[in-house]
């Protein structure tokens, strides 16, 4: 039977949006992609590649409101003018996952929260590829979902999925889902309404059977009250590092034991990452690992040998015995609040950029018994004083990285650490969090 062409418009031209288009093109829809900026020249050679015309620079509003379908990429706001008539004309407006779900035969993992999404999912691909699983990497990590779809479906994948992602998913399934932890983050995409952004985040439960499965972190208690309101039907299997949990997992005593099926019990100085956040994130990963059957040993070899991705508390250097720890990803506080928590040493913490509405109170206890010396690497910095003058020995500003890193040098002694991790977004200073990454390590490297 022949399929009813329909018109598509994607909106954004890179990673996933070029997928997108590809999946679309390959089942016979007349595909149109537009971007308000340049498209970078790869993705426009792709996009000649497969015939899939294009526009740069400006979108024509005309052909993308003929559109039957838009698919958005998650990074377009809604207060864009094209957006604004989008919605207008009330036009199906979907994400690249969204849009190709039902193309694939795949089982899905998905993972959200507002802090260790990335790291998660890494982990649980790499358990997944050790197992001999055939498994694909996508949603905010890895290569675009619709085209890994298009072009080699997998039999499963791990998607990696942030709250704008899941405002535009409707149909979507997950097998497993999992939520790591919901803190204020992107309150002003969510007109500051802290529910908006719970609401999106529990999107991710939307459609899962009964016989579907739900991790959760138990200590999170928004995610908690929200489980208490929402009654989910789906079988759940949560984990703590406060208590024991018979269908889940839980670290006490630093042991974890992963509770699916037969125990794993293991020490946590086995894992390869370290921190309680991380600890957090190998027990969701454990129990997703066990859910699908992977074998104990190797599920216990994965969660120790396991690399991260950078910018995520990576050790940078030792500089004349003073530590520098690069955790450029951390963008809000408790992200931050994490890395202080973990640090065994006397810190000088660089800290500051871009501010999302950061109560920097949460931290004040962390920095009396840690932090020596702190150094605000932001354009404004006045919040930033005004929560921490008066409790360390030394407050300072930096423009750059470089004097950032200079100032570190100078304020930190031998068997002390330099620590980034901002709370605060980059866009200030740099272009994003992994160019501010870059250029402390560089800074390091050149001391
Ligand atoms: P995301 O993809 O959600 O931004 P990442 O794994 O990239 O998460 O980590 C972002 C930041 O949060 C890093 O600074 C990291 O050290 C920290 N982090 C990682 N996992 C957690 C967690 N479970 N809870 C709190 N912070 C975390």
């Amino acid at each position: 039977m022949q399929k009813l062409v329909q018109n598509i418009v994607v909106l954004g031209a890179a990673e996933s949006a070029v997928g997108a288009a590809i999946l679309a093109i390959k089942n016979n829809y007349n595909v149109f992609v537009s971007d308000a900026g340049k498209i970078k020249a790869s993705f426009r050679d792709e996009l000649d590649s497969y015939g899939i015309q294009w526009e740069e620079n400006g979108h024509s509003a005309a052909r993308i409101l003929n559109a039957d379908v838009i698919v958005k990429s998650p990074g377009i706001p809604e207060t864009s003018i094209i957006m604004q008539e989008i919605r207008d004309k009330k036009i199906r407006v979907v994400s690249e996952i969204e849009f190709a779900f039902p193309f694939s035969k795949g089982r899905h993992i998905c993972i959200t929260g507002s802090n260790g999404k990335t790291t998660t999912t890494l982990l649980i691909h790499h358990i997944l590829k050790k197992a001999g699983f055939d498994v694909g990497l996508a949603g905010n990590v890895g290569h675009s979902y619709a085209k890994q779809v298009a072009l080699e479906d997998r039999e499963w994948y791990v998607l990696e999925l942030s709250s704008f992602q899941l405002d535009d998913m409707f149909d979507f399934r997950a097998d497993i889902s999992i939520i790591t932890n919901i803190t204020p983050d992107h309150l002003d995409r969510y007109a500051y309404e802290m529910q908006n952004y719970v609401d999106a985040k529990f999107r991710i439960l939307q459609n899962q059977r009964e016989t579907d499965w739900f991790i959760y972190n138990l200590d999170d208690p928004i995610i908690s009250k929200e489980i208490a309101s929402r009654n989910p039907k789906m079988q759940m299997a949560p984990f703590s590092l406060l208590q024991e949990v018979i269908l889940g997992a839980y670290s006490i005593n630093k042991q974890i034991t992963i509770n699916i099926k037969q125990p794993i019990t293991m020490s946590i100085h086995e894992l390869a990452l370290k921190g309680k956040h991380n600890t957090q994130n190998a027990l969701a990963a454990g129990i997703a690992s066990r859910l699908v059957e992977i074998r104990k040993d190797i599920v216990r070899e994965s969660l120790g040998d396991f690399v991260n991705a950078e910018h995520r508390m990576e050790f940078v250097a030792k500089v004349n015995g003073i530590e520098f720890i690069n955790d450029s990803k951390a963008t809000n506080i408790n992200s931050t609040w994490f890395a202080l928590e973990s640090m065994e040493k006397p810190v000088v913490w660089i800290v500051g950029g871009v501010d999302k509405g950061n109560d920097y109170s949460e931290l004040i206890s962390l920095v009396k018994g840690k932090v020596k010396a702190i150094i605000c690497l932001g354009s404004d910095n006045k919040k930033l004083f005004a929560a921490f003058s008066g409790l360390v020995e030394n407050i300072v500003e930096a423009n750059s990285a470089i004097e950032a890193v200079a100032y570190g040098y100078k304020l930190a002694k031998k068997d002390e650490v330099v620590l980034l991790s901002p709370a605060c977004a980059s866009f200030d200073l740099f272009e994003n969090y992994e160019d501010r990454g870059n250029q402390f390590k560089h800074a390091v490297r050149l001391l």
